[in-house]
């Protein structure tokens, strides 16, 4: 069809730079091991930490949930589709987080939007770290608040910016718990001392530390001792829980406006049976089953001791998520290609997803895979590496 020839000259300069994404279909089901135009690879790319993806208490929740309920709700929330299992899941989020209230939205995209446009005016401002989620980014976009953008966890850039707020009404800190791409934990317990200092708010996004990090998985507030200290918590049932969606956790008041001004939350139909149902069996396998999250940290540590004796620069990481820092957009995705050649499923990250020149291969390990696997995996990240000079 004609009309797009000006979106089609982008593409091809994106395929030029290194930065166009292919997608690539799983034929199985997600877990340590995918099937990939018919060949079977060690998956190093998921966020399924836990495994809960494919969790047998999770299949099994979700087809009774599908057999007693069907296949969908018919309605937002707000008409017509809160089903009493909504708000039970709700309340086991609560209970989880150490929360007075939680709210469920579609995914934590939305969740980030839906709270961050509803609860901020021109009168506010909102403060930011410079490598947020674009979710958070996106949700800053839609408030009509005053924006400042902090240096990448500098907390005396972070001072700066809330002594320069102080005639706003209120002060919002924003950040990710885990940065998403660099896999380092937010200095939450400073953020925190600042924003008492100061008289700000904090909203931490804990998409990649719920499941991971804290006792049971509760996540980055929980991990430095700062229940009732944080006042927004956002997760995502979409990654080690295994599911889909996004909450937040905080009080009563937020969480009731956020059913009246939650835009997202307002105007799009609630979750099916089969994920709230099978969201709630993930919550209580965390506390049933810890043993799953000691196994994900024996093997990132396993993964990253390995890979560090190979040479190869895994950066800031903390956490899971440990990147193989490569730098040309080009030379990340001849990696990944040589890995893939080895049986190993770990995909490069370019700009705008990372900075430019900041390419990487993004890896996470799970609870899932074997030593034997990840050791297949150190063994053809050694010979890719070798091939291209890397290490
Ligand atoms: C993945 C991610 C999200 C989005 O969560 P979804 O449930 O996949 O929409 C939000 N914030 C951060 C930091 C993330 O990594």
């Amino acid at each position: 069809m004609k009309g797009f020839e000006y979106l089609q000259a982008e593409l091809e300069e994106m395929k030029k730079a290194g930065t166009y994404r292919g997608l690539v279909p799983i034929q199985s089901e997600q877990g340590s091991r995918v099937t990939i135009e018919g060949k079977e690879y060690i998956q190093l790319s998921s966020n399924n930490y836990l495994g809960l993806t494919s969790h047998p208490r999770l299949r099994k929740a979700a087809l009774k949930a599908v057999e007693e309920f069907g296949a969908g709700t018919g309605s937002v929330r707000t008409i017509a589709g809160t089903f009493t299992m909504h708000e039970e899941l709700e309340k086991k989020l609560a209970d989880f987080k150490h929360t007075e209230a939680a709210l469920v939205f579609q995914s934590g995209f939305t969740t980030n939007q839906g709270v961050l446009s509803a609860i901020l005016s021109p009168e506010d401002v909102v403060i930011s770290d410079e490598l947020n989620h674009a979710s958070i980014i996106d949700g800053i976009r839609l408030t009509k608040a005053a924006r400042k953008v902090y240096k990448h966890v500098d907390m005396v850039d972070l001072e700066k910016a809330l002594q320069e707020s102080q005639s706003f009404r209120k002060r919002l800190i924003v950040t990710d718990g885990v940065f998403s791409m660099d896999g380092n934990i937010a200095p939450l317990p400073e953020i925190v001392r600042l924003a008492e200092k100061y008289d700000a708010l904090v909203m931490v996004d804990d998409a990649h530390a719920s499941g991971v990090l804290g006792s049971n998985g509760r996540g980055t507030v929980n991990h430095f001792n700062l229940d009732g200290r944080v006042h927004i918590q956002v997760g995502t049932l979409s990654k080690a829980i295994g599911v889909l969606g996004g909450y937040v956790a905080s009080s009563k008041t937020l969480c009731d406006y956020l059913i009246q001004k939650g835009r997202p939350f307002l105007f799009s139909t609630s979750h099916p049976p089969a994920v709230t149902i099978a969201c709630m069996e993930a919550i209580d396998i965390l506390q049933e089953e810890p043993q799953l999250i000691d196994r994900l940290w024996e093997n990132t540590t396993f993964f990253k001791k390995g890979l560090h004796g190979l040479g190869f620069n895994t950066g800031v990481s903390e956490t899971p998520i440990t990147p193989v820092m490569v730098g040309d957009e080009t030379l990340a995705i001849a990696l990944s290609d040589a890995l893939k050649q080895e049986g190993i499923f770990a995909q490069s990250i370019a700009f705008p997803t990372v900075a430019k020149g900041k390419a990487r291969i993004r890896t996470i390990v799970t609870a899932q895979h074997s030593r034997e696997e990840l050791q297949q995996a150190l063994d053809a990240f050694e010979r890719a590496g070798k091939g291209l000079g890397l290490i």
